[in-house]
């Protein structure tokens, strides 16, 4: 065989390789509106993948009791935050729902019972980022919630059922921040890309090591890392989704790192995709 010809059938097979899978840093909710180079990295992302059949999202901002997904046709565009300009609350992103990825997502799940939800719709974990990947809001949506009793390894170990989804056309997509800590959040930096303690630096360059090395169980350990560990996550719900993602990557896939930058001192907006979809 000619090697022309090898190159077409690596192509050919190359197009059945499963979805990519995306972890992306949200910040602040304005991120839906501004125009920054957070956005402008979503939005390449979002151009360099094979159109999804539907996303399943997975946002920091739905914790709750036993793991839940959005299975209504339509869903609503929740606004939930307070503080910000009313042009932000006047945003929708209308994205159809898909009761079907719904059941097949609970049909796919034979550790995990879990439940079908009408009362969500989509936070602003997911339709802030989401919309910058599918501008036109033609890509059906279902959200994930994470289970609020359940261990990160409990949660890391349920998401790795999910995948035999990314082989069936869907784009899972991991919602939150690497290092997250409002507490600390340097007010007076807030438009300084960039700028970080140096806790969150230190523990974001940890995450990425980990991450690059395929070192997922430091991050399942996330609580026994040490005082930057602790500044960066003292609560979980904006870490959990980057375990969602972690394990979903299988043998020899590609894990890229961007958006990697922080902000306002506190968070960092790291975003992970793995595999390449062609
Ligand atoms: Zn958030």
């Amino acid at each position: 065989m000619k090697i022309s010809a090898l190159n077409n059938l690596a192509g050919s097979l190359s197009s059945t390789a499963p979805m990519p899978v995306l972890f992306l840093g949200h910040g602040s909710p304005m991120n839906a509106i501004e125009e920054n180079e957070f956005v402008a990295g979503w939005r390449e992302t979002g151009k360099s993948l094979p159109k999804p059949k539907a996303i399943l999202c997975v946002s920091a901002h739905w914790e709750t009791r036993g793991t839940l997904v959005t299975a209504m046709d339509k869903p609503l565009t929740i606004h939930d935050f307070g503080g910000f300009p009313q042009r932000l609350f006047e945003v929708e992103y209308p994205a159809p729902g898909s009761p079907e990825l719904a059941l097949e997502t609970q049909k796919t799940m034979t550790k995990t019972t879990v439940g079908l939800d009408q009362k969500w719709g989509l936070d602003h974990g997911c339709w802030s980022v989401v919309k910058h990947l599918y501008p036109a809001a033609d890509v059906p949506v279902v959200q994930m919630s994470l289970d609020y009793y359940q261990s990160p390894q409990a949660h890391y170990d349920l998401a790795k059922e999910l995948v035999s989804l990314r082989k069936k056309g869907v784009l899972i997509i991991g919602s939150g921040n690497m290092v997250h800590n409002l507490q600390r959040v340097a007010w007076d930096k807030m438009n300084e890309i960039g700028f970080a303690f140096d806790w969150a630096t230190e523990a974001n360059e940890k995450m990425k090591k980990y991450i690059l090395h395929g070192d997922h169980q430091k991050l399942i350990d996330f609580k026994s890392q040490g005082k930057a560990f602790d500044l960066a996550i003292p609560t979980p719900e904006h870490f959990l989704p980057l375990l969602y993602v972690l394990a979903l990557i299988e043998e020899n896939e590609t894990v890229t790192l961007f958006n990697d930058k922080a902000i306002a001192g506190s968070l960092t907006m790291t975003s992970v995709k793995i595999g390449s979809g062609d």
